[in-house]
């Protein structure tokens, strides 16, 4: 297709709606079709990134390959169309205002007043654009995060309304909006939908397809009358029901239709049905699983599972190529302590110990590991839970009492695990950790080796803390080893212990490159180990 499409996303009534997911199983549905798409999120916080935001803010930032630290959407979005991301599919209001005032301190405006409209629309605007120009995707479909009415979306609505204007034919607004459904009275209420398409009038923006989070099926009569508030087709009016996994919307969204209307729309033509075969083995696998396997998932923020959303995620893609749905138990470091942590990790097959910042519920982490390891129980350090492996190993193993990261205590007799050389005169924090892929190469005799079944990777990272190779000798003579390593800066991206049944740590984030067409080695190698 010569002409990018562009299809907008926006969200009334309440946040939380799925717009993520929505605009991802719309891509799935145009990609199925033969059709390049992206999508790409506009996040209307003042923060650059998300990268320096707590994950109790904000759930899980997810980091694409070219490095960006990004909207956990994007996680979604990769794992529906399994095609990488990047910088440029997120979008905050903080990194808008950023370029264009650093245009103003140029003198790029060349005197002019900069304002809200049309500087910081146009710059807006620019980034939509950007990625049908510069990447020529067939269809760009771009989330606008928040709800309608919220006066921070205001210029992003905004941009919108003029994108409609200028791009006629080649643009599209999808609205989504809750049903709720009244208990005391029976009824799902369509009103706070009315006054939601209202406030995107108000600010110039017609709907063409509205789609209605539901829990209970539509009628034609509720659809109709939808469809006469708000000047919509009521073939464009689209029931979203509530179902138990977001894997399943692609297919609901087929039944609704949701492509051909957009098609129908761009005047494009519907000759054929998406081809979700693929997609569809998987759900079958998801839903009709052989067995169930108890893994404990060791972490500081389990209180919200989406701080580790990529992980969960890759334990369902992994687990349906095992036949096996895992059951993962989410427990709190903090909670782990000396006397406890048999009762609370004894029924557990396999131990993920997961990444994080700072000294909050080291200690827990390293007691997890400790049990892993003593007991021959599957275990999977990812980032700082590779970091509390080696931290564990030196002091129960190599006898190093205080062996710590520097990270949690600078004055520890062995820093095992020390700053990398090139952050030590960093001291700004947004943006500044050792991001994005990079490539390792396996040890051919190695559970990841045999998992992978390459010998050169690529994975991503998130971090500024490393293996301190001071120590590499010890180690491997006492039976952990390095069998990834960096080929241009020697840096340890993974450790194994070769004499246990599974126990792998690695330094980068496997969990951000796992898709449902493409699960991740590591997981399948892991859950596999699991059940044996
Ligand atoms: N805090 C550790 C570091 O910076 C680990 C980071 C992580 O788990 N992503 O190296």
């Amino acid at each position: 297709m010569s002409t990018t499409r562009y299809i907008f996303v926006t969200g009334g009534v309440t946040s939380s709606l799925g717009k993520g997911i929505i605009s991802a199983s719309l891509a799935k549905l145009l990609q199925s079709r033969g059709y390049t798409v992206t999508i790409q999120k506009l996040d209307p916080y003042l923060n650059v990134d998300p990268g320096t935001l707590n994950p109790y803010e904000h759930g899980e930032c997810f980091v694409t390959d070219d490095g960006a630290e990004t909207d956990l959407d994007l996680g979604h979005y990769e794992r529906f169309l399994n095609v990488p991301t990047s910088q440029a599919n997120n979008v905050t209001t903080g990194s808008i205002y950023k370029s264009v005032i650093e245009k103003e301190r140029r003198g790029d405006f060349l005197g002019k007043t900069v304002q809200i409209i049309p500087h910081i629309t146009d710059e807006i605007k620019r980034r939509i654009k950007l990625l049908g120009t510069k990447y020529k995707y067939d269809f760009v479909i771009t989330e606008i995060g928040g709800t309608v009415g919220d006066i921070e979306s205001l210029p992003y609505i905004e941009s919108v309304r003029q994108l409609k204007w200028e791009l006629g034919h080649n643009a599209l607004v999808i609205h989504l909006t809750l049903v709720p459904y009244l208990k005391a009275s029976g009824e799902l209420k369509t009103k706070p939908t009315q006054h939601s398409v209202k406030t995107l009038l108000e600010a110039g923006v017609q709907p063409d397809i509205l789609v209605l989070r539901t829990e209970r099926e539509l009628s034609d009569e509720l659809r109709a009358k939808v469809a006469l508030f708000c000047n919509v087709n009521i073939n464009a009016v689209i029931q979203s029901i509530d179902v138990c996994t977001i894997y399943e919307v692609p297919i609901k969204m087929q039944e609704e239709k949701l492509d051909i209307r957009v098609l129908e729309k761009f005047g494009l033509p519907i000759n054929k049905e998406p081809d979700l075969k693929s997609w569809k083995d998987f759900l079958k696998k998801f839903k009709h699983p052989e067995q169930t396997v108890d893994i404990a998932l060791v972490g500081k923020y389990v209180e919200l599972q989406d701080a580790y959303k990529s992980i969960a995620e890759s334990f369902v893609h992994a687990g349906a190529v095992n036949n096996c749905k895992v059951n993962l138990h989410w427990i709190h470091s903090e909670n782990i302590n000396k006397n406890n942590f048999q009762e609370i990790l004894g029924t557990m097959k396999g131990i993920l110990v997961a990444p994080g910042f700072g000294h909050r519920g080291m200690e827990g982490k390293i007691l997890a590991v400790k049990y892993a390891r003593e007991n021959n129980i599957p275990f999977f350090g990812v980032c700082l839970g590779m970091q509390c492996a080696v931290i564990e190993f030196a002091r129960n193993v190599l006898g190093m009492e205080k062996a710590n990261s520097s990270e949690m205590d600078e004055k520890t007799p062995f820093p095992v695990i020390d700053i990398m050389e090139e952050q030590k005169n960093i001291l700004e924090k947004g943006g500044t950790m050792r991001l994005g892929s990079y490539p390792c190469r396996l040890t051919k005799k190695s559970k990841s080796f045999e998992a992978y079944g390459e010998e050169m990777i690529q994975e991503r990272h998130r971090h500024r803390y490393e293996f301190n190779n001071k120590y590499l000798e010890e180690f491997k003579n006492a039976g952990m080893v390095p069998v990834g390593i960096n080929p241009e800066t020697n840096l340890v991206e993974i450790v194994e212990i070769p004499s246990h049944k599974w126990f792998v740590g690695v330094q980068f984030h496997p969990e951000y490159r796992s898709t449902v067409i493409n699960p991740h080695p590591l997981f399948i190698s892991f859950i596999k180990a699991t059940l044996e």
